[in-house]
C-alpha cells in the first residue's frame, strides 16, 4: 500500500515499484513523495472493438488460420494496460582505433575482367570519430514480456500524461519499477552498445576507444496495450495490440484443422521416408553414411511435424 501525496489516498503499490501514478488523481511520484513532473503518454487511438476488429484482421490473414475466425471468435476479456516506459536522449561521441581488412589483388585473368588469381588480405589500420544521437527506451517493468519491451513506441506523439484520458477507458496505469537514476544508466548502457556495433561496421578489431556519452532529457511515457482474450471453438487465445496504432505486438491464434491434417501429412511422408533411408543404410551397412544422417533427419522432422499436427497447441506468429 502506498499514500498519494497529493490526494491522500491510499492505493496499490508493490514491493519493487519506485515511481508510483495514483490512481485516484493521477500524480505521478516517487515512494517519498515527490511529484515527477516529466510524465508524458500515448494516447489512445483504436477503442476496445476497433482493436479487437484489427486483431481478428491480422490473425485471419495468418497462415492456416481458420476462415470463420473473425465471425466465430467471441472475446471474453479486455483491459486497457499505460506500460511505463523511460525515454532518454543520449548523444554520443566516439572515437577509436582499430585494425580493419583490407586486400591486394594480383594476376587479374585475362578473360576475366575483375577476376584476380591471387588475394592478399592484410590488417590495416584505421580510426576515425562520429557524433550520434540516440533515442533509448528502457522499460519500467523489466520483467514484462519481450514482445511488450520491444514494441516500436511512437514517442513523436506523446502528449502530457491525462488521468482523465487513462480513466475514460478504464485503463490501468502501471507503476514503474525503475526509477529515473536507474533508467538513466540504462540508457547510458544501451547507447554504448549502440556505439560499438557503429564502431564495429568501420573496423573489424577494436584497439582503443574513448567514448563521451550525455544522457540528456529524460521522461516517463505511459504507453496503452490492449490486452484481449477471445473464445474460438473450446479454446481461448490471448492477445496484446497497440491501442495507440493498432499494431498487434503479440497474438495466438487458433490452426485450422485442414492445416493441421497437413502437418500431419507432412509428418507421415517424412517419418516414412527417414525409416526407408536409415533401412537402406543399415542395410548396405554405411551407418556413418549421407543416408544415415539424412534418415535421422528426415524421422526427427517427420516426428516433429507428426507432434505439432497432433498436438492442438495453438500457434503463435512473431513479428
Ligand atoms: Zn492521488
Amino acid at each position: 500500500m502506498a499514500r498519494c501525496n497529493f490526494c491522500d489516498a491510499d492505493f496499490e503499490a508493490g514491493r519493487g515499484d519506485v515511481l508510483l501514478v495514483c490512481p485516484y488523481c493521477g500524480t505521478a511520484q516517487t515512494t517519498e513523495g515527490a511529484k515527477f513532473q516529466d510524465h508524458y503518454m500515448i494516447r489512445v487511438h483504436f477503442n476496445q472493438s476497433e482493436s479487437q476488429r484489427t486483431l481478428l484482421d491480422w490473425c485471419s490473414k495468418q497462415l492456416g488460420a481458420p476462415q470463420d475466425l473473425p465471425v466465430a471468435a467471441k472475446f471474453v476479456e479486455y483491459k486497457l494496460v499505460f506500460y511505463p516506459f523511460w525515454i532518454s536522449r543520449v548523444d554520443s561521441h566516439t572515437t577509436y582505433t582499430g585494425m580493419g581488412k583490407d586486400a591486394n589483388f594480383h594476376n587479374e585473368w585475362p578473360q576475366r575482367r575483375g577476376a584476380y588469381k591471387q588475394i592478399d588480405f592484410f590488417w590495416k589500420p584505421e580510426s576515425g570519430s562520429f557524433t550520434r544521437r540516440h533515442e533509448i527506451s528502457i522499460s519500467g517493468i523489466p520483467g514484462v514480456d519481450e514482445d511488450i519491451r520491444n514494441f516500436p513506441i511512437p514517442t513523436r506523439a506523446k502528449e502530457y500524461f491525462s488521468h482523465a484520458h487513462a480513466e475514460e477507458f478504464d485503463g490501468k496505469v502501471l507503476h514503474s519499477k525503475i526509477g529515473e537514476e536507474e533508467a538513466k544508466e540504462a540508457a547510458k548502457k544501451a547507447a554504448y552498445e549502440r556505439q560499438t556495433r557503429l564502431v564495429l561496421d568501420e573496423v573489424d578489431k577494436i584497439e582503443t576507444r574513448d567514448d563521451n556519452l550525455d544522457v540528456g532529457e529524460t521522461f516517463l511515457i505511459h504507453v496503452p496495450v490492449w490486452e484481449l482474450t477471445y473464445r474460438y471453438g473450446n479454446k481461448k487465445y490471448k492477445a496484446s495490440v497497440a491501442a495507440a496504432t493498432g499494431y498487434v505486438i503479440e497474438s495466438k491464434f487458433p490452426r485450422s484443422m485442414a492445416f493441421r491434417a497437413m502437418g500431419i501429412g507432412f509428418g507421415l511422408i517424412s517419418l516414412l521416408l527417414g525409416i526407408g533411408l536409415l533401412a537402406v543404410a543399415f542395410y548396405f551397412g554405411l551407418l556413418i553414411g549421407a543416408g544415415a544422417v539424412s534418415g535421422s533427419m528426415l524421422t526427427i522432422i517427420g516426428l516433429a511435424l507428426l507432434y505439432k499436427g497432433a498436438s492442438r497447441k495453438e500457434a503463435k506468429e512473431r513479428i
